[in-house]
Order: structure tokens, then sequence, then C-alpha cells
């Protein structure tokens, strides 16, 4: 096994991303994942256990991104509403739309994206626990709570300002670090793509 080289990244460098190159790499036939996938003349594909096993991995998985992006939102989120609390502003929530202010409508806007992530989440991965199958839970929840951290960590570098830009605070890196999540376990458009199949029971050769 060879290292080929670490990614240098836009966020999330606590963790490594690296290649690695498995060379003349003999894998014996009882360590296979699922079963050898073995092209016969004339089919398309056969025996793609491994291929369906990997991919019901993300039923678990994606819950798991999911709170890990909810995770990251809700600190954007706890920071913005202590910075504005220092500076006397607080969300009046029983305050009309039209009397509202900039800051707090996008506030509010931070808290309700971040809410619906938290419930899409805590629903999959109950359903996880329970043995239930979660397959759209778990593709709602990855797409919702990537796009909310992603669009509640900038806003929070926004609402900030300058001090929301600089390394002072963590704002910036949770804003980098928030992307990824709407990137890897499958993309926020792949995972709208199986919630839309899903729903309209439409094949993946139909809807792609
Ligand atoms: C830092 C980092 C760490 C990672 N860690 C892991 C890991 O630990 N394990 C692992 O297995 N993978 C990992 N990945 C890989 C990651 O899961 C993939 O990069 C991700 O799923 C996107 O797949 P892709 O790179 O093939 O993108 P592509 O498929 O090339 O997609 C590029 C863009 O096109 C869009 N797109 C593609 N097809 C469609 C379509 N049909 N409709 C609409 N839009 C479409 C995608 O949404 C995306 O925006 C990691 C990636 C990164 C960046």
């Amino acid at each position: 096994m060879r290292l080929v080289g670490v990614e240098k990244k836009h966020g999330i460098r606590a963790s490594d991303t690296a290649t690695l190159v498995f060379e003349d790499c003999r894998v014996p036939r009882e360590n296979l994942l699922g079963s050898a996938v073995v092209k016969k003349k004339g089919a398309s594909k056969s025996g793609d256990k491994g291929f369906k096993g990997a991919m019901a991995t993300f039923d678990a998985s994606r819950p798991i991104v999911a709170a890990m992006a909810v995770g990251v939102g809700r600190a954007a989120l706890d920071l913005v509403r202590e910075e504005l609390g220092r500076h006397g502003i607080a969300p009046r929530y029983e305050a009309p739309a039209h009397a509202q202010s900039v800051i707090e409508r996008d506030f509010m806007e931070m808290e309700a994206e971040l809410q619906a992530a938290r419930l899409l989440t805590w629903r999959a991965a109950s359903m996880m626990n329970r043995g239930v199958p979660n397959n759209l839970e778990a593709s709602m929840a990855k797409a919702k709570a990537g796009l909310a951290v992603t669009r509640i960590t900038q806003k929070a570098v926004e609402i900030l300002g300058p001090a929301g830009y600089s390394k002072k605070l963590l704002v910036e890196k949770w804003m980098r670090d928030a992307k990824i999540n709407d990137i890897y376990e499958g993309t926020q458009q792949i995972n709208q793509l199986i919630v839309a199949r899903r729903i309209l029971d439409y094949p993946s050769s139909v809807l792609r």
C-alpha cells in the first residue's frame, strides 16, 4: 500500500483525506463483502450484493452526517444569538413581520431551517434505531441538513460582519466545515433524486 498524497482542503482540516494506492493487491475470496461481481454474457450486471450492501450503509451514515450538520449549525446559531445579545439585540418573535428588522428575520429563518433539519434527522435516526426501513427519511435528513448548515453558517458570517470573517471567532471555520455535509455520503442533488424516486415511485432508469 502506498500513500500518494494528502489533500489540502477548504474545510474539515482536522480530518485527513488521502489517496492510497494498492498495487498487485490480491483479496482472498472469503474476504469479499457481498458477492463477486461477475459479468455474464448478455446480462448487464449480476452478483451485485456487495454494491447493494454498500448502498444500504448510507441509510445509517446519512443520518449521522445530518447530525454533524445540525451540530455545526447549532454552534453557529448559538454564537450569533450570543453576539447579538451582547449588542442588545434579541429576536422579537411576537412582533409582526413588517416591524421586524432584517437581522431578526434572518435569525428566525436560520432557526427554522435548523429545527426542520433537526426533526428530519431525529426521525431518520429513530427509525434506524428501531430497525424500520429509512432509506427515504435518511436521504431527506441528509439533503436538508447539508443545505441548512451551509446557509446558516454563511449567514452567521454575514451577520457578524468583519468579526465573522476573521479567525478570532470559530464561525468562519464552521462555514468552511459546513459544505462537506452537503457533498459526502451522496451530494444534496443525489439525495434529492433518491427522495423524488421514492415519492414518485420512479426507477433510477427513469429519474436520473
Ligand atoms: C473531503 C472529502 C472526503 C470524502 N470522504 C469520503 C469517504 O470517507 N468515503 C467515501 O466513500 N467517499 C468520500 N468522499 C467522496 C464523496 O462522497 C463524493 O465526492 C461525493 O459523493 C460526490 O461524488 P463525486 O465526487 O463522484 O461527484 P460527481 O458525481 O462528479 O458530482 C459532481 C456534481 O454533479 C452533481 N451531480 C452528479 N450527478 C447528478 C445528477 N444525476 N443530477 C444532478 N446533479 C448531479 C453532484 O451533485 C455534484 O454537485 C469524500 C469527498 C470529499 C470531498
